[in-house]
């Protein structure tokens, strides 16, 4: 029987599921082996359990902490605005305060980066999709207050989105689900849409075209559900923008007189043999 967990992270979205994904900041494909809540946010312990590592992780998760729940049950908190205030050894609670979410290490904005391990006697063991251990209470799929694929643009896809682009440097505003001004700036900045500000046609249609669907000009059940998908699998950067044309400076001909071709004389083919001999004999010397 599995352990059962809460949500580390209530009511705060998931930007990035348990899966592949496409990573935010080196790109390509690769294997999320946890979920990500967005956001700055107490993080709780998902379970009773014992601290049995408090530390900086060398490989990019920042502040880390990991707690044991049973022989075969760890749960690991990344990204800690700051080292935790638990001890390593200490018992804590379901629910208990681990840190502020932040964004130290290797990450794109503040989140926490949890995970579900399987290790035995300590070791850092085998990740695991998190989703089956939580209560049904805590699953983060089906609750109304995660981002979900539901074809809907409601408020959770608004605040996943605008964490999204937060963590991509794109958005300044709050975190509130609103769309306003700067929310539309920041698609404009992600679609490469002229920067007016408004949700006008021209963004409506650019945001279709980075998300791969028909550019109506219409956000749809189809076109939301496609964007939900992307933001749980961690929204893509920015689009690359075109180089500037590097404008060479003009090219002043130098001409050079061609050499007059003529023939020699003997007198001159004999001096050069001469002169070729001469230097093959100082060689031998
Ligand atoms: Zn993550």
């Amino acid at each position: 029987m599995l352990y059962r967990l809460n949500n580390p992270a209530p009511g705060r979205p998931v930007t990035s599921g348990y899966g592949y994904r496409i990573h935010p900041i080196r790109g390509g494909r690769k294997m999320h082996r946890g979920i990500d809540y967005g956001g700055q946010f107490d993080v709780l312990a998902a379970g009773d359990g014992t601290v049995t590592h408090i530390g900086w992780s060398p490989r990019g998760g920042g502040h880390v902490v990991k707690i044991k729940h049973a022989t075969d049950c760890y749960t690991v908190y990344y990204h800690g605005a700051h080292r935790t205030q638990l001890k390593k050894g200490q018992h804590v609670r379901a629910g208990d305060k681990i840190y502020l979410s932040g964004t130290t290490g290797s990450s794109t904005g503040n989140h926490v980066h949890f995970e579900v391990r399987t290790g035995r006697n300590g070791a850092w063991g085998t990740n695991t999709d998190p989703n089956p251990y939580f209560s049904a209470s805590s699953a983060t799929a089906p609750t109304n207050n995660t981002l979900r694929v539901t074809g809907r643009l409601d408020k959770y896809t608004w605040v996943a989105w605008q964490t999204a682009l937060k963590g991509h440097g794109l958005y300044t505003g709050a975190i509130d689900g609103i769309p306003g001004r700067l929310t539309h700036l920041a698609l404009q900045r992600w679609s490469g849409a002229d920067l007016t500000g408004k949700l006008d046609l021209a963004t409506l249609k650019a945001v279709q075209v980075r998300l791969g669907v028909d550019d109506d000009g219409v956000w749809g059940v189809g076109t939301v559900r496609e964007l939900q998908k992307e933001l749980l699998q961690g929204l893509a950067g920015a689009p690359t923008p075109e180089p500037e044309p590097i404008i060479a400076p003009p090219i002043v001909p130098i001409i050079v007189p061609e050499p007059v071709a003529r023939v020699m004389t003997r007198q001159e083919v004999e001096a050069i043999r001469k002169r070729n001999h001469f230097d093959a004999m100082k060689d031998k010397k």
